[in-house]
């Protein structure tokens, strides 16, 4: 079985060229696909019968992904879905709107994919992280988050407008079928998506930061950075290893060079761990100068047993970052009450 998700606007014109019709006949199925959100073969009906009787027999199927369950927030900004995918594992996947009337600024629907069901680096934080590593996400699964929530907004009169790869898992884990998935969303004959609209999040696997520097894409990169020293780190991110901070910064100073995107360096919060004043100098010291710009993320709760500094404490981290000219905001956290912020996805607590 292969999901039509699956296939670049390339792909899919050569399958119908190889079964003898007409190139035209691709973008038939890509316009739906993409702007009608299709459960079936047959729920395109402009397709003549035989091709889509065709593409059946020949193992051809849509939307193999799932929706077995939806959570709203009390405010309504954020929702969770948990899909559930052909070998009968589960993803979570989260929308994040944010109103301009509250914020400020264009309205935006963020949708924050997963790229893996688990994940082995097993940063002690996060909970995917400590759920262990169990599958690589197919692209077709990765879109498929993408299209669920694309059309729940498509009923509303809205829009995707910005895509996070920061969900479950390491993208540059995955990377074959994480930049399958970023080619289809953003070509002009697949969903379309600006390609500055898209981030991707990584814990810093300089390999795989080198080769998304190379496609010539102008994705945004995060770099989930967590401590100015290689021993704090190792602590936090137990498989860190090959990859040292100076290595990690290194390879976003070329991702910048390279693209001409600014990197954001994520730091997650936590209490009496990385959020000493010292650290912060540390911090400021290391990425003073490159242009870089840090995310604070206070910790989210998880299992594990860290905790959120106090608001004052938090400001003072920024404040010391500031100052010596390091550019820092604070993430805005959505979606905490229903476990769908950062860190917080693990397919078994959805209820
Ligand atoms: N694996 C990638 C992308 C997914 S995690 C990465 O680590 O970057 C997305 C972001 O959530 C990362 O910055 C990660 O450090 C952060 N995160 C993980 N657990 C968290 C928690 N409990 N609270 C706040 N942020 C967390
Ligand atoms: Fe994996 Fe990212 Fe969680 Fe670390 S923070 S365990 S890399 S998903």
């Amino acid at each position: 079985m292969t999901d039509l998700y699956r296939l670049l606007p390339e792909e899919m014109e050569k399958l119908v060229t190889d079964m003898g019709y007409p190139r035209y006949r691709a973008d038939q199925i890509l316009l739906p696909l993409y702007y009608k959100f299709p459960k079936d073969i047959n729920d395109i009906p402009q397709l003549p019968k035989k091709l889509r009787e065709e593409l059946t027999e020949a193992g051809y199927t849509i939307g193999s992904a799932k929706e077995t369950h939806r959570v709203v927030s009390e405010d309504g900004d954020t929702t969770k879905l948990l899909l559930q995918l052909p070998n009968d594992s589960s993803v979570e996947t989260v929308l994040m709107q944010y109103n301009p009337t509250k914020i400020g600024g264009h309205p935006r629907s963020t949708i924050c994919v997963s790229t893996q069901i688990g994940c082995a680096m097993g940063c002690v934080f996060c909970a995917t992280g400590q759920m262990g590593f169990e599958t690589n996400l197919k692209a077709e699964h990765i879109v498929s988050q993408v299209i669920h929530f694309a059309e729940i907004l498509e009923q509303r009169g809205e829009h995707v407008t910005n895509l996070v790869f920061m969900g479950m898992g390491e993208p540059m884990a995955n990377y074959d079928e994480m930049i399958r998935a970023v080619k289809i969303l953003t070509h002009d004959r697949g969903f379309g998506l600006g390609q500055r609209h898209i981030t991707i999040s990584t814990i810093g696997i300089a390999s795989g930061i080198e080769k998304l520097a190379e496609e010539n894409l102008q994705i945004g990169l995060a770099i989930s950075l967590h401590a100015p020293n290689n021993k704090l780190r190792k602590e936090l991110v137990p498989t860190a290893g090959p990859n040292s901070v100076e290595d990690i910064i290194e390879s976003g100073r070329n991702y910048f060079k390279k693209t001409g995107r600014r990197v954001t360096f994520e730091y997650a919060l936590m209490e009496g761990i990385n959020d000493s004043l010292e650290i912060a100098e540390e911090l400021a010291k290391l990425l003073h100068g490159n242009g870089s710009h840090v995310n604070i993320i206070p910790i989210n709760p998880t299992a594990g047993d860290f905790k959120r500094p106090s608001e004052s404490r938090v400001s003072e981290f920024e404040q010391i970052l500031s100052k010596s000219g390091v550019n820092c905001t604070v993430r805005v956290e959505k979606g905490t009450e229903i476990s769908a912020a950062c860190g917080q996805l693990r397919t078994d607590m959805i209820d």
